[in-house]
């Protein structure tokens, strides 16, 4: 197999070929980048955001100065949470709002169904696979209240299973915390009948949706879905430190209390009031002054995978993750290299992680080449394949400097 012409082929016919052009040119010189396949960590820069970014600054914030706030900024965190919701997430209006990070958000989703559990369901069942934020939130949470966390062990190189979790729920079940997407595998679990197993025995569930927002259909109310966070500057494109959305589901609103009563979160925020009274809908998940200067880029992205339709982006993924498989396969299976991630492209999301146990020295010296994947222990290089931003090219560029690295 010809990784290069292969890749020429397939850009040639890449229906979101043209993307690219929109996005901040990534280095020239002796800071190129040959290869960025680590935009499912942190996205890529459209130009659009840079002009959008710079129009805050001189005019938002540096001529309309205190008067933004009234003017725009007040209800930003819920504008900007429809418009994901709308776009990436399956969720009508007034469920999503963007925040804190998505460790905070976690935080504050997961305290708030554990409170809202009877005490008769004192259980947290979340899996060993998790991102690390996730599991130390739980650990917290559960040191916090008293709760109790039941430990799921997947297949690294997979991920949770409906039958996992029909396993490990029960009458004592109060919430169910997973990955849409694993952070490692890329596996996909299934949302809308993992979702269907817990609500069976009386359960809420708590989707991390950091790995899938904006490159795969979540359809959070089509699955009943009560609870989800995710993180903005993966594939969402919001900039270094992007504050995260969470969903929370119309019919849970009136009775889900959040722990960090804030005066932004307030009912009437300018009133200053002797006593806190939550605001209506996801106003109430707000706690303190948003992070307006990290909120505003995430639009242009939302903006693009709209006007491209999110299904050709999920396509493309595919076809990126396709594109690794087969060249594993063909060429660079035979210096040892394994694919830690789904083969079947329905249950992969937007990255491909290959095993070898050389994977942190080959990680190193990529990085000092300009090719830029991502080193996940133990012996992973993670592929991030953000469709909008990635050529086949760069694929090809990374796939064959790492046979020769290994050769
Ligand atoms: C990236 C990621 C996070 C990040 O949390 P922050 O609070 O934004 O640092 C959390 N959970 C998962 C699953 C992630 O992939």
């Amino acid at each position: 197999m010809d990784l290069r012409a292969r890749a020429a082929e397939l850009d040639a016919t890449d229906p979101l070929g043209e993307c690219r052009d929109l996005f901040v040119p990534a280095g020239a010189g002796h800071d190129a980048v040959v290869a960025y396949l680590d935009g499912n960590s942190l996205g890529r820069p459209l130009r659009a955001s840079a002009e959008r970014i710079n129009r805050l600054v001189t005019h938002d914030w540096g001529t309309r100065l205190i008067r933004s706030w009234d003017e725009q900024w007040m209800d930003l965190p819920m504008r900007l949470g429809d418009r994901i919701g709308s776009v990436c997430l399956g969720a009508v209006a007034g469920q999503t709002v963007v925040a804190d990070s998505t460790t905070v958000l976690l935080y504050k989703l997961l305290r708030a169904a554990v409170a809202a559990a009877s005490p008769e369901r004192p259980e947290i069942v979340l899996d060993s696979e998790n991102f690390p934020t996730d599991r130390y939130v739980a650990e917290g949470v559960a040191a916090e209240t008293g709760a109790e966390l039941v430990w799921l062990h997947p297949d690294p190189a997979t991920g949770v299973t409906v039958e996992d979790v029909a396993g490990a729920v029960g009458p004592r079940t109060g919430v169910v915390l997973l990955s849409h997407v694993a952070y490692k595998s890329a596996w996909i679990a299934d949302l809308p009948e993992i979702t269907r197993v817990v609500h069976e025995v009386g359960g809420l569930v708590l989707w991390d949706l950091c790995h899938s927002a904006g490159v795969l259909p979540v359809g959070l109310d089509a699955a009943g879905v009560d609870l989800a966070v995710g993180c903005t500057y993966k594939f969402l494109g919001g900039g270094p430190g992007a504050p995260a959305f969470a969903y929370v589901a119309a019919q849970h609103q009136g009775s889900i209390r959040q722990p960090i009563q804030g005066w932004m979160g307030h009912a009437r925020v300018f009133e200053m009031g002797a006593s806190y009274e939550a605001g209506e809908g996801m106003r109430a998940w707000i706690s303190g002054t948003p992070p307006v200067l990290g909120m505003v880029a995430m639009e242009d992205t939302v903006d693009l995978i709209e006007s491209v339709g999110l299904e050709a982006v999920t396509a493309k993924a595919v076809a990126l993750g396709d594109f690794v498989v087969a060249a594993v396969d063909a060429r660079l299976a035979a210096s040892g290299v394994r694919v830690a991630s789904p083969r079947d492209p329905g249950r992969r999301g937007g990255h491909v992680t290959l095993a070898h146990p050389r994977s942190r020295e080959v990680c190193a010296q990529l990085w000092g080449e300009g090719v830029i994947p991502d080193f996940r222990e133990p012996d992973g290089i993670r592929l991030g394949l953000s469709p909008l931003s990635t050529s086949f090219a760069e694929v090809a560029e990374a796939l064959l400097r790492i046979e020769e690295l290994l050769g």
